[in-house]
């Protein structure tokens, strides 16, 4: 196989990171979703609640398809994979994303927005008792284990009551923005969480739609759950058509 040229080295990391954050995107709206099918299965709508999960799954095949693309694309940019003679660059890259899936197979139920959509609308009517087929250590995990830590260890506010959170990208300890900008203004320095040796300077400092859903998830956690108002949304749109 030809190595690929300087200009399509380039195209691909153009494309690469054109669709680096669908997965992350798609996370929130599955969260979302999540919520709703949650206030459906509470008044045993269950058709409703089936028609989410199947837009949950359609949801978890599409982070597959790009995590398979994005894969191939990773290739080309590094020069590993090029077209032959006589092939397009589709060909090529649809080819690699088979061969990618055909080496490591996954299913939407390998993946966390549809596994947590399954078990959070069975808890709905089974709390505390195991889903058909789980084992008691697959048990997925709770809000506790949502965020590395509970406070900014700068600011010593709740991480879900920051104004503007971020975390270190590495080790994904959660401050309020502004304190770790002053805090780390300085440059490189240990992460401020007792425990973590994690280098972190400014420029590692993010906020990202991971931190965003696992921050929403935990609010709404400690509020008690689920509310009716994404069950009304979604009720409301029904009716429009
Ligand atoms: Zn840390």
């Amino acid at each position: 196989m030809a190595p690929a040229s300087a200009n399509v080295r380039r195209a691909a990391i153009g494309a690469r990171k054109k669709i680096e954050n669908f997965p992350t995107e798609l996370d929130l709206t599955m969260q979302f979703v999540k919520w709703t099918a949650e206030s459906l299965e509470a008044v045993h709508d269950e058709e409703k609640v089936a028609a989410l999960r199947e837009a949950s799954r359609e949801m978890a095949g599409l982070q597959e398809s790009l995590r398979l693309h994005v894969a191939a694309l990773s290739e080309v940019e590094i020069g590993r994979l090029a077209p032959n003679e006589g092939q397009t660059f589709a060909e090529v890259l649809h080819s690699r994303t088979m061969e990618l899936a055909a080496q490591d197979p996954r299913t939407p139920e390998d993946y966390e927005g549809f596994k947590a959509f399954n078990k959070a609308v069975w808890d709905v009517n089974h709390k505390g008792e195991l889903m058909p087929g789980e084992e008691e250590e697959d048990i997925v995990m709770t809000s506790k284990d949502l965020v590395a830590n509970a406070h900014c260890p700068l600011s010593m506010k709740a991480v879900e009551e920051l104004d503007e959170p971020v975390c270190a990208r590495d080790c994904r300890h959660i401050y309020e923005a502004m304190n770790a900008r002053d805090y780390f203004g300085q440059g490189l320095r240990s992460c401020a969480v007792a425990g973590c040796n994690k280098q972190v300077n400014v420029s590692v400092l993010v906020s990202d739609s991971r931190l965003v859903r696992d921050l929403q998830e935990l609010k709404r956690n400690k509020r008690g759950g689920r509310h009716t108002q994404h069950a009304e949304d979604y009720t409301a749109l029904d009716d429009e058509d």
